[in-house]
């Protein structure tokens, strides 16, 4: 099974994209998690990356795109993968038609999150990860009361774009650049939207019911 999840940030694509990676057992690529890495690590990727991130503005097309063309053809990407973050602007999704009819493999299903921007103001503003496993919390649900993870212990922080200028710059960047690829999946007819409000659990029950 090979999945596009697609949406605004904040929807929950990263929450819903690791609960479908583990239960169809298929890899999570998310070009958000791979660039924070780089960043963490120093990396000549993450210095190239940093500035843009923290403006809350895309990274080159050249670079994520290169990131997606390797990592597809990683070992465990052959029994499937969700694709979480990418493509962000039209020449992604036309490089990513491109890469998918070189390997001669084709995507099974776009999903597109869809939320109100005031929630997802609420959601990204109270936001908080895990440094350690990645686990994504909410301040407003979860209980953090010591600011270690639930799952792992790791500490907890929050993302240098969940603040709140940044997240404007975000959604503007979003309408601008992100919203015609909705269009582009549209028009070939592979979108399916899925109502993105709710209890987790209910949000993952719909994407399931897309994916069949
Ligand atoms: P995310 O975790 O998906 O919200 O991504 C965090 C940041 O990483 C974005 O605001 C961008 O700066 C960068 N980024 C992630 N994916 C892409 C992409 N497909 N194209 C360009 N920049 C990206």
């Amino acid at each position: 099974m090979r999945i596009i999840l697609f949406g605004p940030p904040g929807v929950g694509k990263g929450t819903q994209a690791k609960i479908l990676s583990k239960d169809l057992k298929i890899v999570h690529i998310a070009t958000g998690d791979i660039l924070r890495e780089a960043v963490s690590r120093g990396t000549e990727l993450g210095k190239k990356a940093k500035a843009f991130m923290d403006r809350g503005e895309l990274v080159p097309d050249d670079v994520v795109i290169g990131i997606i063309h390797d990592r597809l053809r990683e070992r465990d990407a052959k029994n499937g993968f969700i694709l979480d973050g990418f493509p962000r602007t039209l020449p992604q999704a036309e490089a990513l038609d491109k890469v998918f009819d070189k390997m001669k493999i084709k995507i099974d299903r776009v999903m597109s999150m869809e939320v109100d921007k005031e929630v997802l103001m609420n959601r990204l503003t109270s936001r908080r990860v895990c440094r350690n496993c990645g686990s994504i919390f909410n301040l407003l649900v979860d209980k953090l009361s010591d600011s270690k993870c639930t799952k792992c212990g790791g500490e907890i922080y929050q993302r240098d774009d969940d603040k709140r200028e940044t997240i404007e710059r975000r959604f503007e960047v979003y309408q601008n650049q992100t919203r015609p690829v909705k269009n582009y999946y549209g028009t070939k007819k592979m979108l399916v939207e899925v109502d993105g409000i709710g209890e987790i659990e209910e949000v993952t029950g719909r994407l399931k019911l897309a994916i069949g």
